[in-house]
């Protein structure tokens, strides 16, 4: 039977899922993976969770769900692949089909010759480009060494203080992660207005960022890094940026990663230095005998059509699969993506698909994006979350765009996020999510689920039935602004709105929605009105009732005084 040499460089998700479905599939090749660091396959995305303390050991990042550690001798004995650990391969060269590794323990080099090579070099974190960067105590924290050196200082008990710097995913959890298990005074420094910038919208990067501040994490928004200096007798390093000064021991950076294409561009395969290698659906680069996925090739983005940058754990699964199937002879595809993502901060979970509002007009589409708020399940059974989810769709051909959303339930947050992004990738509209097909039980679900509920209020939206503001235009309008001519309807009960008509006095009335209809008389005609009610429900059965009565001054609340409350943009008791 004829054999062929494959060689994949880099040991972690791809790298190992290529080898493992190789050879299941063709048990007579030589698969051998070659990987820079001292461990293999590991998870790197449980990272944040072993500095939370979340996940006690960091042995279990490393091992499979039948607890077998996926060292050197469970690849070599239970796969049957040949693993070199710390080994660099340092060049491809493409005429002789050979790759050059040096091994890192006695600089001694060695060409392997291939008849296919995977690029499995995955991406690597973008370094802070600042006088005193490469003091000792800053550090990214993306491999299992770091992490296990990071760890190692806090729980010594040395480290009082700690910044990070940037609010992206990683950042805010481990601004979550040192505050939370380590006490550690924490302050987290962004570039732009807010946090999670280009993953979430405002309203819910609002909500995202009181959670923080409300567990502990000192937030500060567009301040760029200036320096990093050596502290004084209390402290090792002092930050410095364009406003504030802050001591601490430790500082670690998550400025977001690039993908690492130097090998590729080295054998001159076709390279975006921004998003990745190029590859084909087959996952092929510009030489058909080399493949690569996951973080270092670039993805086409099914919604945009475009080249992205995308890295994800289940993504280079799912394409290291694709490359094993093909390379033992199969013809599989990968379509592309639309660009899921989720993530937890203290007990909160956040995650997203497709395209925020900001990323859809950046594109020159007309969006419309819905803001709704309902309980992960029914009402009346014990124990329910919220979850606050932000759908995006295209006024004109009212296609879905993306959705985001938060909740202390994670599982349900994440399994509703999921089958948007299903549809996404099939170019579904919002008629296909209202109607989506969603299994129901009390325990689980409301009747008609959060996911077609906010189908429904983005087509109302669209049909120009509900007007609404969000949150961000309510605090800008009506505690920033607050014109004469502006005023609050709370259409809640009594007991509810009373606290707020005390505060705001003539500003905010509340005539309750079931009793609106007999009360019209009631509702001022010459003054702009706001409607709000809990979530935003009888807030826009209200609004429909004052628009048949020829009332033209009135708009919703997107998310209703539980949004607001979430955002940490109205606090009143
Ligand atoms: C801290 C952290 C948290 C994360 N959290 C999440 C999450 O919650 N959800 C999620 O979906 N994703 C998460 N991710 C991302 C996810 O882990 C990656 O997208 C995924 O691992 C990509 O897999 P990959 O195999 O393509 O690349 P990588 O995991 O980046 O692996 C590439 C490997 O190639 C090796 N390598 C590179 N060049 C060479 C060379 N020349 N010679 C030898 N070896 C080389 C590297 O050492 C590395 O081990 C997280 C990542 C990190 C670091």
């Amino acid at each position: 039977m004829a054999t062929k040499n494959v060689v994949i460089i880099g040991g972690m998700t791809l790298g190992a899922k290529v080898a493992c479905r190789l050879k299941r599939l063709q048990p007579h090749w030589q698969v051998t993976l070659v990987e820079q660091q001292p461990d293999i396959a590991y998870a790197s995305c449980g990272i944040p969770y072993f500095l939370a303390g979340d996940v006690p050991e960091l042995q279990g990042l490393m091992t499979t769900s039948f607890h077998m550690v996926r060292s050197t001798n469970f690849f070599e004995n239970a796969k049957d692949v040949r693993i070199k650990i710390r080994t660099v391969a340092l060049a491809i060269d493409r005429q002789a089909k050979k790759v050059r590794v040096c091994y890192l323990d006695n600089a001694q080099e060695e060409e392997l010759p291939y008849d296919f090579v995977v690029l499995a070099t995955g991406s690597q974190p973008v370094s802070l480009a600042v006088p005193g960067a490469e003091l000792s105590d800053v550090s990214a924290v993306s491999t299992l060494k770091e992490a296990r050196e990071i760890r190692d200082r806090l729980s010594r008990g040395k480290i009082t203080r700690v910044v990070v710097i940037g609010a992206g995913l990683q950042g805010c959890q481990l601004a979550a992660a040192a505050s939370d298990l380590w006490g550690v005074e924490t302050s987290l420094i962004e570039t732009s207005p807010q946090v999670l910038p280009g993953l979430l919208d405002p309203p819910l990067a609002r909500m995202v960022q009181q959670h923080l501040q409300e567990r502990g994490v000192e937030i500060l928004l567009q301040e760029t890094i200036k320096e990093i200096r050596p502290g004084g007798a209390d402290h090792a390093l002092e930050v410095v940026t364009g406003g504030s000064r802050r001591a601490t021991d430790l500082v670690l950076t998550a400025l977001g990663s690039k993908p690492q294409t130097k090998l590729a561009e080295q054998a001159g395969l076709l390279v975006s230095p921004a998003h990745g290698i190029i590859v084909n659906q087959r996952l092929q680069t510009s030489d058909p005998e080399i493949y690569a996925g996951g973080g270092c090739a670039a993805q086409l983005h099914l919604i945009t059509g475009k080249s992205v940058y995308f890295h994800e754990v289940s993504l280079a699964h799912r394409q290291g699969r694709v490359i094993g199937t093909n390379l033992a002879g199969g013809a599989a595809l990968f379509p592309g993506i639309v660009g899921s993502f989720a993530g937890k901060m203290f007990d909160l979970a956040v995650a997203g698909t497709g395209l925020t509002l900001a990323a859809a007009r950046q594109e020159g589409l007309e969006p419309v994006a819905a803001l709704v708020v309902q309980q992960d399940h029914a009402h009346f059974y014990p124990q329910a979350d919220l979850i606050y989810l932000q759908l995006v769709a295209d006024r004109q051909t009212q296609r879905l765009l993306g959705a985001q959303g938060v909740s202390h339930n994670g599982d349900a947050l994440v399994g509703r996020i999921s089958s948007i992004a299903a549809l996404l990738q099939q170019g579904a509209s919002l008629a296909d999510l209202a109607n989506l097909e969603m299994a129901s039980t009390p325990p689980f679900t409301t009747a008609l689920d959060i996911v077609n509920a906010a189908a429904n209020t983005a087509e109302n939206m669209v049909a120009g039935y509900n007007q609404a503001i969000t949150p961000e235009e309510f605090q800008r309008l009506f505690l920033e602004e607050a014109p004469d001519n502006l005023m609050v309807l709370d259409v809640r009960g009594a007991a509810n709105a009373a606290p707020f008509v005390g505060y705001f006095k003539d500003r905010w009335l509340n005539i309750p929605q079931e009793t609106l209809r007999h009360r019209f008389s009631e509702v001022p005609r010459d003054k702009r009105l706001i409607l709000v009610c809990n979530a935003g429900l009888r807030s826009y059965e209200a609004l429909r009732q004052l628009q048949t009565q020829g009332f033209t001054n009135a708009v919703g609340l997107q998310g209703g005084i539980a949004s607001l409350k979430k955002a940490g943009l109205l606090t009143i008791t």
